[in-house]
């Protein structure tokens, strides 16, 4: 298969999904890693294709959703600044801080721009010798080498007015915190395919083996989701506990072995601070010695900033696949994506958001007349719209 529609079409769907039914014999339940399967997953209605036995939680894999309360209070102090401009991907203007968002510093005067990569921030420093140039650089594995590359080119060029505000994290530690909680349901994974085009996945081979835990390396379309969960069942049911590569037409091995060199000579792995979960060892990236001058942190003195999140969003437990968004008492009520009270809302990948905009009561599926229709299937679901617009995103922060 080569193109998009072939991985959505309704009647392969409807085999894959027979398929794992033929093979469950008991409970199990499944987490997906990325915000953009859980979109997909919501979206398509592919959770309610699958049998009753077979139940998908959704993990911490949106990258707005687990970028902590702090890190947006230090982006608004520094982007609050008359000397600075403050470049971001779009969906994380809307996040909120403990008391604002980054839309509000724009909007009363900060000069606060919406940048497509870091290397238009870069290009900025490069036309305002004047002004401070902050790139705000979040997400995964997935967007580190392009975040490593930009500061690699500043040192290169010796531009002194720019710096990045670093707070990437790091899938495999995240997983393994999961694995090793007292609460955790999970039995099986599906790793996101395009951490793993960077990264490979050699990394997920000793937790498959340590918790005897199936990792399915796994793309974003319906039918690679509906094949990932498979694999994971047939594993699972089989008593196996390996990491096997269902994204084969992106996925190798060893990764990307070009993007990996430049991200560990920028980028060392550091303790970090994921919203809603709380510090997870060595699970994200910083600075490394070689480039600290470039840490926007260091740069404005914002090292000490920290910041209390809500009593009352249990984003952290969904993030962890403990609970989903309609356990929430505040989900649709209290809480909507016009008025979050926590990021797995505000984001247009996180988990809240995918159930408010698909699973409302009121919400209608993109069409009624395109159930993928098997009469044991509690799903009705479309394969056939375009992929959602994210939201008011400009540029997503981990695609
Ligand atoms: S519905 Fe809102 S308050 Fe509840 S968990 Fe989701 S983001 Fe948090």
């Amino acid at each position: 298969m080569q193109y998009i529609d072939e991985y959505r079409d309704p009647e392969a769907a409807r085999t894959l999904a027979r398929e794992i039914t033929r093979v469950v014999t008991r409970p199990w339940t499944i987490m997906e890693v990325c915000g953009g399967q859980t979109h997909a997953i919501v979206r398509f209605g592919l959770d309610e294709l699958l049998p009753k036995t077979v139940t998908l939680v959704h993990g911490p894999g949106c990258p707005v959703c687990v970028t902590p309360l702090e890190i947006i209070d230090k982006a608004i102090a520094i982007a609050a600044r008359p000397d600075v401009i403050f470049c971001s991907f779009g969906d994380m203007l809307r996040v909120p801080g403990s008391c604002q968002d980054l839309f509000s510093v724009k909007a009363t005067g900060g000069d606060v721009r919406i940048v497509y990569s870091p290397l238009d921030a870069l290009q900025l420093a490069r036309q305002h010798p004047d002004k401070e140039v902050v790139f705000f650089a979040v997400g995964f594995e997935t967007t580190a080498p392009a975040n490593a590359m930009s500061v690699f080119q500043a040192k290169r060029e010796g531009i002194k007015n720019f710096s990045l505000l670093v707070s990437h994290v790091i899938v495999p530690p995240a997983i393994e915190a999961i694995l090793s909680s007292p609460d955790n349901k999970v039995q099986a994974f599906l790793a996101a395919g395009h951490v793993c085009a960077v990264m490979g996945y050699t990394e997920y081979e000793p937790l498959a083996k340590k918790y005897r835990v199936p990792i399915v390396v796994t793309g974003f379309e319906p039918l690679d989701i509906l094949h990932g969960v498979l694999l994971c069942v047939k594993q699972l049911e089989e008593g196996r506990a390996v990491v096997e590569n269902q994204y084969v037409r992106a996925v190798r091995r060893e990764g990307n072995q070009p993007a990996l060199i430049v991200m560990q000579d920028v980028f060392q792995v550091v303790h970090r601070k994921w919203r809603g979960v709380g510090e997870i060892p060595k699970s994200g990236l910083g600075l490394s010695k070689a480039y600290e001058a470039f840490d926007a942190e260091k740069r404005f003195d914002v090292v000490g900033v920290t910041a209390n999140e809500s009593p009352e969003c249990i984003s952290g437990l969904i993030l962890r696949g403990v609970k989903k968004p309609k356990e929430c008492s505040a989900f649709g009520t209290r809480c909507t994506p016009e008025h979050p009270l926590g990021a797995t809302m505000v984001s247009s990948e996180g988990a809240c958001a995918a159930y408010y905009r698909y699973r409302k009561p009121s919400s209608k599926p993109s069409s009624p007349n395109d159930s993928v229709g098997d009469p044991s299937c509690r799903a009705t679901v479309c394969m056939d719209s375009p992929p959602v617009a994210a939201g008011n995103d400009d540029r997503k922060s981990d695609e």
